[in-house]
């Protein structure tokens, strides 16, 4: 057992000598050092069959034995590091440089505040739907309680692919298309792009908007006040102030304008809220009984309410942003501090 020992150390020490890179390491350490199998443990097991007498001084040798060839094969693989970490160069490549890192990509923020909006809908029981970019005038107008001719039309700015085909001015369409396949309880967000021919600081071709209604028996006023507060003061802040304004929509009665105290000034007065310390953030009612009873349903028996929102507009309050047109222009410098 002594020369297989020494013969062992020999063969182990020369193979070690012989690896030049650190894919040879693995190998060797599982040939000479390994648990299973590895040619020294195979001989350590051995000396169970030496005599006892014998056994201390084979034992001492062979321990000595493996710590040898354990710390030159530690040593080994720290050379090995020190060369590839500090090696000379190869080239012009400098090895102990970090890596350069590729710029990772982006939601947009519009996208960004607009998943915002949806999970926030999600959680308070909401599912969403999503339609057509190009709309019928049926679903656009006419479902909508908004007939040709009907003053409405001409707040809409509409592009009108031919007389009856347009680009949807607003996601409502939606809720004519649900309500005519489905009975209620309905509750339901439409995100989507939307089109009008308009453009100014608040005002883009094409923007991005949420609608939503809601459809079951016994639906009231306080239902829509308590879903759209707790949505924004979700979106905003916990203590931020809602107030309800009458108003006029052809889909909706009674209509009211929703406000929030001026998330700039925190309502004191500054030039986004016109000194007002309030700011105009979305439009709501109840659904009229005339739209309900166009897909059908007994406006006696159910009740709803709808509302609408402007994507952008709640991601310029969000951010401070007084140009809208800034999210279009796609200027990286711009887009990438969100
Ligand atoms: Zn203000």
């Amino acid at each position: 057992m002594e020369s297989e020992l020494n013969r062992l150390r020999e063969e182990a020490l020369s193979a070690l000598a012989e690896i030049t890179d650190s894919t040879g390491l693995e190998p060797f350490r599982v040939r000479y050092l390994g648990r299973k199998g590895g040619s020294l443990t195979t001989v350590m097991r051995k000396l169970a069959e030496v005599p006892k007498e014998e056994r201390p001084r084979l034992g001492a040798l062979a321990n000595s034995v493996k710590k040898e060839i354990t710390s030159l094969f530690e040593k080994k693989k720290q050379e090995l590091a020190d060369a590839r970490d500090a090696g000379p160069a190869v080239g012009n490549l400098d090895r102990s440089l970090p890596g350069r890192y590729l710029p990772v990509g982006k939601l947009h923020p519009v996208t960004q505040v607009m998943e915002e909006i949806c999970s926030i809908f999600e959680g308070l029981g909401f599912a969403i739907a999503e339609g057509p970019d190009v709309e019928t005038d049926h679903y656009n107008f006419e479902a909508l309680n908004i007939p040709k001719h009907h003053p409405a039309r001409d707040m809409h700015d509409t592009f009108y692919v031919s007389d009856s085909i347009l680009l949807r001015t607003h996601t409502s369409p939606m809720q004519a298309r649900i309500m005519e396949n489905q009975e209620p309880p309905l509750r339901y967000i439409a995100p989507g792009k939307v089109y009008r021919c308009d453009s100014d600081i608040t005002h883009t071709p094409m923007f991005v908007q949420v609608e939503g209604f809601l459809v079951d028996r016994q639906v009231s006023f306080a239902d829509l006040k308590g879903v759209l507060t707790s949505f924004l003061r979700r979106m905003f802040s916990k203590d931020l102030a809602v107030r309800f304004r009458p108003s006029f929509f052809p889909f909706t009665e009674p209509s009211a304008e929703v406000d929030i105290g001026c998330v700039i000034c925190g309502g004191k007065g500054c030039r986004v809220c016109k000194r007002t310390g309030w700011i105009e953030i979305l439009g709501s009612g109840l659904i009229d009984p005339e739209v309900m009873k166009m897909v059908g349903y007994d406006p006696d028996e159910y009740s709803g309410f709808a509302f609408g929102l402007g994507v952008e507009r709640i991601a310029m309050l969000k951010y401070g942003i007084d140009d809208i047109r800034l999210y279009y222009e796609n200027d990286l410098r711009f887009l990438s501090q969100f």
